[in-house]
């Protein structure tokens, strides 16, 4: 545990008593879930946390075809929830069964994944590519689509708020991730994640982020559009890889170079878009 200074610790019971705690420390509290993040903070200027993890958040419910998941829900539970497996064929198993051990996932929410937002984490590249909602509460409820949330000072909006669900759209059609990590455990060096939708033989939509490039995820929306009305193929696949490869915008951190980011690029999208094909065509 790195975090210091903390002197008041709070179980909030509910969302409004969470905010308005938030509200007193005037930016000195801060909200608690699983604490994988947090307690890891060098952040010296806390006086009060808050844990939320009692304030009936965590759910995960199917509602209009929509996967509705409370936001202190663990990745553990997320991971053994029957709705939470069915959805989309598997699509949120196959990206959480990646994020970090399980020991991890026991005590991590998807809240604070989403919060914390790590360039390199692979929940915010699969909520972006699967067009996920967040919801929040702060002076008053507000909602908007994760990959707009990331284009905001987001940070500084759940100083203030509460993160209190993330709803996951039907799609029709199927998804595939992959990352490239050094060990099985371990963080990003890239990763990706693809939607496609098949109809008569062709891809009528396709979804594709990529993220840890070392950059958080965002979309390659000129190869979605380039994808649609195309026939699987693997032509069609070595395309992909060679204009990925191309166009990617990746750069260099300590984990990785940019030359050796862009030469993995290609490939890791490609087979990501050719896995979701191959699914949706089923
Ligand atoms: C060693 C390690 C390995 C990891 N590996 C991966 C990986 O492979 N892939 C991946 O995608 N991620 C990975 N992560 C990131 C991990 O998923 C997140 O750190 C975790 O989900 C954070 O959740 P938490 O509940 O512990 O958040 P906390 O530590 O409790 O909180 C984190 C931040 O979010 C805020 N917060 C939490 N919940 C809310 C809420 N509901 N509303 C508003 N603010 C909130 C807190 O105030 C704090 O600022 C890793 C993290 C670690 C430490």
């Amino acid at each position: 545990m790195r975090l210091t200074g903390v002197r008041r610790f709070h179980w909030a019971r509910d969302v409004e008593e969470a905010l308005s705690l938030l509200d007193a420390y005037h930016g000195r509290g801060a909200l608690l879930a699983g604490g994988v993040d947090l307690g890891r903070s060098a952040r010296t200027d806390l006086e009060g946390l808050i844990d939320i993890m009692g304030i009936g958040l965590s759910y995960v419910r199917e509602e209009d075809g929509r996967l509705r998941i409370g936001t202190t829900t663990t990745l553990t539970e997320i991971l053994e929830h029957p709705a939470a497996r069915r959805y989309l064929h598997g699509a949120l198993v196959e990206v959480l069964c990646r994020v970090a051990v399980p020991p991890l996932r026991n005590m991590a929410t998807l809240g604070g994944a989403v919060v914390s937002a790590h360039p390199w984490a692979d929940i915010p590249t699969a909520l972006v590519a699967l067009g996920a909602e967040a919801r929040w509460e702060g002076e008053r409820e507000e909602h908007a689509l994760v990959e707009e949330l990331y284009r905001q000072p987001f940070r500084a909006v759940f100083r203030r708020a509460v993160l209190t669900e993330i709803a996951l759209p039907p799609w029709n059609g199927a998804f595939a991730f992959e990352k490239l990590s050094r060990s099985a455990g371990d963080i990003a060096l890239l990763n990706a994640a693809c939607g496609v939708g098949i109809q008569d033989g062709k891809i009528a939509w396709a979804r594709v982020a990529v993220g840890a490039t070392p950059a958080r995820a965002e979309r390659l929306t000129w190869l979605e559009e380039a994808l649609q009305g195309e026939a699987p193929s693997d032509t069609l696949w070595r395309q992909v890889q060679e204009e990925v490869e191309r166009r990617a915008k990746v750069g260099d951190d300590r984990r990785a170079s940019a030359a050796w980011r862009r030469s993995v690029a290609g490939v890791v999208v490609r087979r990501a878009v050719a896995r979701a094909a191959e699914r949706a065509a089923r």
